[in-house]
């Protein structure tokens, strides 16, 4: 059986250390979070980041616009809280309504208050391995691959999805601690071929039964990102945990293993970012 990784617990330790350092330093952090539209998922998640915000004493604002708002007026709220001396963290929730356009919102947040890691600036610099704030969900991937001593120096890894929040930033990630990468899509002609070749497989596709535990070689390190309903409408991921359990030597559960580190390493960078705009 493999070891199942336990990221509920791990960003329960990362969220208590937070929260300890804040109340000992005196840190007043304030994160703004734009939601816009009525997404239901989004709720879900904005909702979910604010009980974190409030565990660890990050001061929380929510701004919700509907789903009629304009790309102008869009821009023009995050002009107002990058100009808000009393916000460290600036986060716009994904996806935007239809007609907007998330890159050019994402471009205008100020970089020092990016805590998502998405303005191109910070993309960069976590692209040539300056510090920059690193997108949440591939930096909590990497804090499991810490926590579990997974060494990655050498190690073919696999991430299927190139999305820029979570494949493309991976890959970065990964290759900062010498993994040879390899990064799939849906044009990728042999996907079976590559995936069996891997040490550690990162499905980040957003449906289930692409990658299957067929193609899983015996003792690789699976890492399930995917974040779907099954039939009976619970919370899945990409791949199927029962039988990827039979090949794999370090697995993550969803839910319970890369969803609460993401919201933990979203605590992380706006701590950093009051650290950062505070020295
Ligand atoms: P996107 O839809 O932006 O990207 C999906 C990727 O999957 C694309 O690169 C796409 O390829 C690829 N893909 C689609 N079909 C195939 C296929 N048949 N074979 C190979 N690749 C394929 O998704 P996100 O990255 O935003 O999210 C992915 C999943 O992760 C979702 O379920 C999302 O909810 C979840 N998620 C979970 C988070 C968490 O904290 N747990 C955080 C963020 C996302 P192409 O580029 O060619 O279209």
């Amino acid at each position: 059986m493999p070891v199942i990784i336990d990221g509920k617990e791990l960003a329960k330790e990362i969220r208590m250390n937070l929260k300890e350092k804040v109340e000992r330093e005196g840190l007043k952090p304030k994160l703004a979070v734009i939601l816009c539209g009525d997404d239901p998922a989004s709720a879900v998640y904005v909702r979910n980041k604010s009980r974190a915000c409030e565990e660890v004493g990050i001061k929380y604002e929510e701004y919700k616009l509907p789903a009629t708002t304009k790309q102008e007026e869009l821009i023009s709220l995050i002009d107002k809280l990058n100009n808000d001396n009393e916000i460290d963290g600036i986060l716009l929730q994904s996806p935007l309504p239809k007609g907007l356009d998330i890159q050019e919102a994402f471009n205008r947040i100020d970089e020092k208050k990016d805590v998502d890691g998405f303005n191109p600036y910070n993309v960069g610099k976590l692209t040539i391995g300056q510090d920059s704030f690193v997108p949440c969900t591939p930096y909590g991937i990497m804090k499991m691959f810490e926590k579990y001593n997974i060494d990655l120096e050498g190690k073919k890894a696999v991430i299927v999805g190139r999305s820029n929040i979570v494949g493309k930033p991976m890959v970065a990630c990964l290759l900062s601690k010498n993994a040879t990468v390899t990064i799939c899509h849906s044009k990728t002609k042999d996907l079976a071929k590559e995936v069996k070749e891997a040490d550690i497989v990162i499905a980040a596709i957003g449906r289930r039964g692409i990658v299957t535990a067929d193609m899983i070689k015996d003792g690789a390190v699976v890492i399930d990102v995917g974040m779907n309903r099954n039939d009976e409408g619970k919370l899945c991921g990409d791949i199927d945990f029962g039988a990827a359990s039979k090949k794999a030597s370090y697995i993550t559960p969803v839910p319970g293993g890369v969803g609460p580190m993401t919201i933990a390493m979203l605590m992380n960078n706006v701590v950093k970012a009051y650290e950062n705009r505070h020295k």
